[in-house]
């Protein structure tokens, strides 16, 4: 078997490897309230190299949307919901709406607003 994330070979019995593992696990452990650029100096933070970064950020075996997606919808979801609209954008909503914006929609956002209130670590 070859990683499903960066396809480097696993053995017969895993899936994918150690390190797209780590990246992963982080990814589950701060999904809830985590900005893109923010999860990626985590990702870099570990010093795994960054190839594989990116092929777990944007590879999507499961086809529930890729992790670079998901947290763009998961973002755009609490931030809405902080100005009291409800949203649910997915992971496929990101993905199609990147697709037909012919560009890097999932990061247009402009930084000045799409900052979330820091509301961790400070007390
Ligand atoms: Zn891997």
């Amino acid at each position: 078997m070859r990683c499903q994330y960066c396809g480097e070979y696993v053995g017969l019995l895993r899936r994918r490897c150690t390190e797209c593992g780590v990246l992963l696990s982080i990814y589950e452990q701060h999904r809830e309230d985590i900005a893109l650029s923010e999860l990626l100096d985590r990702f870099i933070a570990t010093g795994i190299a960054r190839p594989k970064i990116e092929a777990v950020l944007d590879r999507d075996p499961r086809g529930t949307g890729s992790v670079r997606d998901r947290v763009t919808a998961d973002m755009a979801n609490r931030l809405l919901g902080a100005m009291g609209v409800r949203s649910n954008q997915t992971a496929t909503d990101v993905r199609r709406l990147r697709e037909s914006g012919g560009g890097d929609a999932s990061t247009s956002r402009p930084s000045g607003d799409a900052m979330p209130p820091r509301s961790r670590g400070s007390s």
